[in-house]
């Protein structure tokens, strides 16, 4: 049995355990119109690929991928699927970047994509985190398809 706060974290729909993300990053991405229904308390993104819940909270709110403005890189069918949410770069520039330019490291990944200028994290990245880990995640994914 998870305990009590470990089952707050669990996905309503798909029961897998979550990623905290903060009030101020939810109120940024869902629709405009939703905004007032995220309240003041902090989220969980479910991380499962194949579960339609983006965000939810201890309260029961919860937002599916139809009320978020941006797609969700890891869900299945996201498109385009951002490695970089502030400079909109894709993952599969991520890869070409690698198998077609050489990259090897998120800073060749910067300087080849543009990818990290203008970061603001907080507001645009899903997690609202930096996206390096995301990078590093699709630049391995590159190097092995070489
Ligand atoms: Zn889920």
């Amino acid at each position: 049995m998870p305990n009590k706060s470990e089952q707050n974290k669990i996905c309503p729909v798909c029961e897998r355990l979550g990623e905290e993300v903060e009030n101020f990053t939810v109120k940024q991405l869902v629709m405009d119109h939703l905004t007032e229904l995220v309240g003041d308390k902090n989220y969980y993104l479910c991380i499962s690929e194949e579960c339609d819940i983006v965000y939810y909270n201890q309260e029961g709110i919860k937002f599916d991928k139809q009320q978020v403005k941006v797609p969700i890189w890891f869900k299945k069918d996201a498109k385009p699927k951002y490695t970089c949410y502030c400079s909109k770069v894709t993952e599969e520039q991520v890869i070409n970047a690698v198998v077609k330019d050489g990259a090897k490291t998120v800073a060749d990944i910067i300087k080849i994509t543009g990818a990290m200028q203008n970061a603001d994290c907080k507001k645009n990245n899903p997690l609202g985190k930096c996206c390096h880990k995301i990078i590093q995640e699709a630049i391995d994914k590159g190097l092995s398809m070489k």
